[in-house]
């Protein structure tokens, strides 16, 4: 069944990069139905940034990706923008602790500048590295995430939280650290989130669904907010390694071929929930007409 023509079709996580297929995957997404890509930078040098000039090189690279898709492609791509707390580690090494985390600090503040010139619409990934590292990193580690959410606060943004997989203790905590930072919970979104919760408890809190086919059928009937993305990494030394782009608007489409009738309900991810947290509403693109 084709996409309703009025619905927008979004993926809420993905990475794209110069060395990969970049716009190509973007014109694939399109192709299948989709209208709104959030696009998180990362490091797209073999060594993460050493210094703010770098990181500022990092973002202009993912800004200038999103501006070239929607340029070339006809999309609307939404930048997300932050150092990498998996960064730190290889920062602390070759800078020590102290200057590791004043760099680390720096670019969330140089990230806050950019969504505050509407350049980028989010802060992220930022959160924990998602393997053990070394325990005198610790205190750096959670000082940066708190600087995080201070950001999300001055700057009224949401903040993409990169972390283990989360069950209800962990998002209360979550929700108690982001309230003692003063940030609203529906501005918190814990990305990569592959289990289903009851709605109360995530605290308020915003999950970010991986589209898997059996998470997507588990959540669809959900109150958001929350969303559904690939986390596409668009690394060719990693085929497969998350979903392929196109699997969001494919989901959607093989949902409306079994529901054709609960179409409204994916108004959830791809409208509801994007106004309730970004505070922008993706309406469909102009001429999508003919999606196959
Ligand atoms: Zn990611």
């Amino acid at each position: 069944m084709a996409l309703p023509s009025d619905l927008p079709v979004v993926d809420h996580h993905c990475h794209l990069a110069p060395s990969g297929e970049g716009v190509g995957a973007a014109r694939r997404f399109r192709a299948a139905g989709g209208t709104d890509l959030f696009l998180a930078t990362q490091s797209y040098t073999a060594l993460p940034p050493r210094s703010l000039e770098e990181y500022r090189v990092q973002f202009e690279t993912t800004e200038a990706m999103a501006r070239r898709i929607a340029t070339e492609v006809g999309i609307r791509v939404h930048p997300v923008l932050a150092p990498y707390p998996v960064d730190l580690l290889h920062q602390a090494e070759v800078l020590g602790a102290a200057p590791a985390t004043a760099l680390q600090e720096a670019a969330l503040d140089l990230a806050g500048t950019r969504i505050a010139e509407r350049a980028a619409v989010a802060l992220g990934e930022v959160g924990w590295p998602h393997f053990p590292y070394p325990e005198p990193l610790r205190p750096a580690v959670e000082a940066i995430f708190d600087r995080a959410l201070r950001i999300g606060r001055e700057r009224e943004c949401p903040v993409v939280v990169h972390a283990e997989e989360f069950d209800a203790e962990a998002f209360r905590r979550l929700a108690a650290r982001a309230s003692r930072c003063a940030l609203p919970a529906h501005r918190v979104v814990k990305h990569y989130q592959r289990t289903r919760l009851r709605p109360e408890e995530f605290g308020g809190l915003v999950p970010s669904y991986l589209a898997r086919r059996d998470l997507v059928r588990e959540v669809v009937r959900s109150p958001g907010p929350w969303f559904w993305e690939t986390d596409f990494l668009d690394d060719p030394a990693r085929p497969g390694a998350v979903l392929d782009l196109e699997t969001v608007p494919r989901r959607a489409r093989s949902f409306l071929d079994r529901f054709p009738d609960e179409a409204e309900l994916l108004r959830v991810p791809f409208q509801d929930s994007v106004e309730r947290v970004y505070g922008f509403r993706p309406e469909p693109l102009a001429g999508r007409g003919g999606t196959p």
